[in-house]
């Protein structure tokens, strides 16, 4: 798709070079080119920097991409807001002028994109293409929305959008009234249908799908974003917007992420809690560990047990790792599970029971399932009847 790569060439790059590939690229050539320390290589210098200029622009490298050197410097809209100077865009880019230039330069709006990632996604690393639409630069016609050669100012108003009325004039006064152009609504241009750029129709940019490069690091978080500047539609005189891509992790059916630990439950048996267990646990890499404890360790119902550096790794620092925890659920057996007769030997293994001293007027009494719900509509039951009562006080029932 590549045209010409002479701008590609003279920073050393490849055309499918990264932004921050190109202004690696740039700082050291400008550095070692730069007339103060090179006299003699001024020419290069303007060189990298022209190479520098297009290829940091998004919207500018895709026109040289497509349409080589002639597209870039027939396009009008582009020159208006370029710094012509290499020595502007070395100050630019090493901040040691005021970025006055650009104080100016309208920017497009941005654009916010949603991506679905899994956590093993977030865990491992990966690359997604997406798929999204802009609007660009119409090529055929650079910009104008007009045909090549036809004339695009208007001529109403001679391209300045406003429209001078001579209402009067008496000698030595003239009484006029200024208003919007009502050709090409203030907007100094005006283009005969018959001279309109077919490909665009005259609307100076056209629809493009583009895909999307998002690589996703290690340990990148949820809702974490991603700008990818000047990727957004391009409209001629403004500067391109940009994209954003905010990472939105689906759940996981085993693991919760909290910061950079993951957190899991794991059910375990009576028996297992009690004599030592064995769980294999499929990791988001794809290795299985199998958790263990020891014979004689006991694990209490939600009980919370870790293990260090099995969690996810750190963004950026992805040899560093967040913690496993491992919360506990110990399923008892159902009840009647052993035969009574069989309750004397599991209680001769486990200590002994405390025996309470009794006095003589104990009472008996039963365990039965408790139910809140069921609790409250009895409750409710008895503030109803009660209610009938004229004397009745809800505040007072409820406190006694
Ligand atoms: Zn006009
Ligand atoms: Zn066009």
């Amino acid at each position: 798709m590549v045209r010409e790569t002479a701008y590609y060439d003279i920073l050393g790059v490849s055309p499918r070079a990264s932004y921050d590939e190109i202004k690696r690229a740039f700082r050291r050539l400008a550095l070692k080119y730069h007339p103060d320390k090179n006299p003699n290589a001024g020419e290069k210098f303007k060189q990298i920097s022209k190479a520098y200029e297009v290829l940091s622009d998004s919207s500018k490298r895709e026109l040289y991409d497509r349409g080589g050197e002639s597209a870039i410097n027939g396009n009008g809209s582009f020159q208006r807001g370029a710094c012509s100077s290499p020595m502007d865009i070395f100050d630019l880019f090493f901040g040691t002028r005021s970025r006055s230039r650009s104080r100016g330069e309208r920017k497009g709006k941005t654009v916010t994109h949603c991506l679905s990632v899994s956590l093993e996604e977030l865990y491992n690393g990966a690359t997604r293409k997406l798929s999204i639409q802009k609007n660009v630069i119409c090529l055929k016609c650079k910009g104008s929305g007009a045909r090549q050669g036809s004339e695009v100012r208007c001529r109403r108003c001679q391209g300045t959008g406003v429209e001078v009325r001579v209402l009067g004039r008496i000698p030595g006064v003239v009484h006029s009234v200024q208003s919007t152009c009502s050709d090409c609504n203030g907007q100094g241009e005006c283009i005969k249908t018959r001279d309109r750029c077919r490909y665009c129709d005259g609307r100076k940019v056209v629809r493009e799908k583009k895909i999307l490069t998002v690589h996703i690091d290690k340990g990148m978080k949820n809702r974490q974003k991603m700008i990818f500047h000047g990727e957004g539609d391009q409209a001629p005189g403004l500067q391109p917007g940009d994209i954003i891509i905010i990472l939105e992790q689906k759940e996981h059916p085993v693991f919760q992420r909290k910061d950079n630990d993951l957190v899991m439950k794991l059910e375990i048996s009576l028996a297992d809690a009690l004599c030592g267990c064995k769980q294999k646990v499929q990791t988001l890499d794809g290795r299985t560990i199998l958790i263990t404890s020891q014979p004689g360790e006991v694990i209490r119902p939600d009980e919370t047990k870790c293990i260090l550096k099995a969690g996810m790794p750190k963004y950026r620092d992805p040899f560093e790792k967040g913690n496993l925890i491992i919360q506990f659920k110990v399923n008892f057996p159902k009840p009647g599970w052993i035969p009574a007769d069989r309750l004397q030997e599991l209680q001769e293994i486990f200590p002994l029971k405390s025996k309470p001293n009794l006095p003589d007027n104990t009472e008996d009494v039963n365990l039965t399932d408790y139910d809140p719900s069921e609790d409250q509509r009895h409750q409710h039951r008895r503030e109803v009847y009660e209610e009938d009562n004229d004397t009745y006080h809800p505040m007072q029932c409820q406190a006694s």
